[in-house]
């Protein structure tokens, strides 16, 4: 049999995740071939800024060749070792101690897994046998957030607060899975209400639940500092200030979801450090290895671990554990990236180009099409709006956000219309001048989507 095109096999065979699957059918995908820094090219040649670090992800952009070199130095030195039945080896050891030093305070263990959904997965499965082995039984039920991700796994996806990731998976698995409001002050805040007045509503809303359900029956809150998949969305002025005592109170976990906010995305190295979050558990993945491998890691207290050790007495093992968890190639990658962002300072310099970056987005809060712009340290939101006074949103017909990003791929720039919120999280490597071409990229964009729904109608 002779080989496809490249495009053709793509057709033919290839089911694109997270897809329009109609959309591909008829247009294809952009299939891209290259890298260099924050710049990647398609298999036809165009470049294209990548204002999203791929998924939110990419931290050290495309091209850096010293994890390429510690992947082969591993691969080379021990290629695969698991961490099963009292084995292990030094890359998973080590980056464990480096990982828990870095921690917020109090999260000295370290599981690890290959994805962020996985890492979700696991604090999941670890709550449940905590309050099991705590003789809890009852207090299992696990608050997400609407519009909240946490992941693809049956689990995780019953705790994201997006519909259309359960609809006809037979998701939610469970009734253990609980949610409250999306915090996004600009969209859902009242006329009238203070950003903390609307954050205390929040937190009224969270203690109102616990009430209606039992604090005796929920186990844990989950939450990503920053909303990402919900559409980069920071959290309103004192929201986790209210949230954490009701916790406290009523002895439910808070689970960090580090997985974008995680090594400097914020502007700290955790978005914990950034909201004072004080999390029980926090999970990471993404920009652990720069994306270059894929590794998550899932980090637990003292009191959470003592639980492991009693139920494996119990059971005679701590029955939890993945073939790749750990992977040798994955860690050394890890620890590699982890020393490139200490040796090029890498949180000084999101802190050095955020302002240009705020700044430079915060300029489209005057465009006809704009609403509201929000972000925090390299990761921002565009909310776009058919009318800025009454903030009244487009159709959904209109597909206004995705006819922004498509008019933003002609003009050389990735970013992610969720919804019409429009994400920006390039790599943390991002220069100012290249904040500049990415921000004069994203105008030529938008005026090209503005004319074309003018055209439209549907302004
Ligand atoms: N949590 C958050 C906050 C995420 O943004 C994502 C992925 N975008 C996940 C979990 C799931 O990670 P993965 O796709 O690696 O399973």
């Amino acid at each position: 049999m002779r080989p496809n095109s490249l495009h053709a096999a793509d057709l033919a065979h290839m089911v694109h995740q997270q897809t329009d699957l109609d959309a591909h059918g008829r247009e294809g995908a952009v299939l891209i071939s290259r890298g260099e820094g924050v710049r990647v090219w398609d298999t036809e040649g165009r470049e294209y800024i990548e204002a999203m670090a791929g998924l939110w992800c990419a931290s050290l952009g495309f091209s850096e060749r010293r994890l390429a070199k510690a992947a082969h130095d591993q691969m080379l030195a021990l290629p695969y070792y698991h961490t099963f039945f009292q084995k292990g080896h030094e890359p998973s050891v080590r980056l464990a101690e480096k990982l828990a030093a870095i921690a917020p305070e109090g999260l000295e263990h370290v599981l690890f897994q290959c994805s962020g959904s996985e890492a979700n997965d696991a604090a999941i499965k670890l709550i449940w046998y905590y309050n099991n082995v705590t003789g809890r039984p009852q207090k299992k039920k696990l608050i997400g957030r609407i519009r909240g991700y946490h992941g693809n796994t049956v689990a995780t996806a019953s705790l994201s607060g997006q519909p259309h990731m359960q609809a006809d998976f037979d998701l939610p698995l469970t009734d253990r899975f609980l949610h409250v409001s999306n915090p996004n002050y600009y969209r859902f805040g009242e006329t009238g209400e203070s950003e903390e007045q609307f954050s205390a509503r929040m937190a009224a809303e969270l203690e109102a639940l616990i009430a209606r359900e039992g604090g005796e029956t929920i186990a844990a809150f989950f939450a990503e500092p920053v909303q990402g998949g919900g559409g980069a969305i920071t959290p309103p002025r004192g929201y986790f200030d209210r949230i954490q005592p009701i916790l406290k109170k009523h002895d439910i976990l808070l689970v960090a979801d580090e997985v974008i906010c995680g090594f400097g995305r914020t502007g700290h190295l955790w978005g914990s450090e950034t909201y004072g979050m004080r999390p029980d558990m926090l999970t990471c993945a993404k920009q652990l290895t720069a994306s270059y491998q894929p590794l998550s890691a899932l980090l637990i207290s003292d009191r959470i671990h003592a639980a492991l050790l009693e139920g494996s007495r119990r059971n005679g093992s701590f029955g939890h554990g993945f073939t790749y968890g750990g992977h040798p190639v994955a860690c050394a990658v890890a620890l590699e990236t982890l020393a490139i962002y200490e040796e090029r300072d890498i949180l000084g310099h999101v802190r050095r180009v955020s302002p240009a970056f705020l700044e430079g987005l915060g300029q489209f809060r005057e465009h006809p099409l704009v609403g509201d712009v929000r972000g925090v340290g390299l990761i921002a939101g565009v909310e776009l709006v058919a009318d800025k006074a009454t903030k009244a949103p487009f159709p959904a017909a209109a597909k206004a956000g995705l006819k922004v990003q498509e008019a933003c791929e002609k003009a050389g720039l990735i970013v992610r219309a969720i919804g019409d919120r429009i994400a920006f999280t390039p790599p943390l490597i991002i220069t100012e001048a290249e904040i500049g071409e990415m921000c004069a990229r994203f105008r030529a964009g938008l005026d090209a989507a503005w004319a074309g729904l003018r055209d439209k109608g549907a302004l």
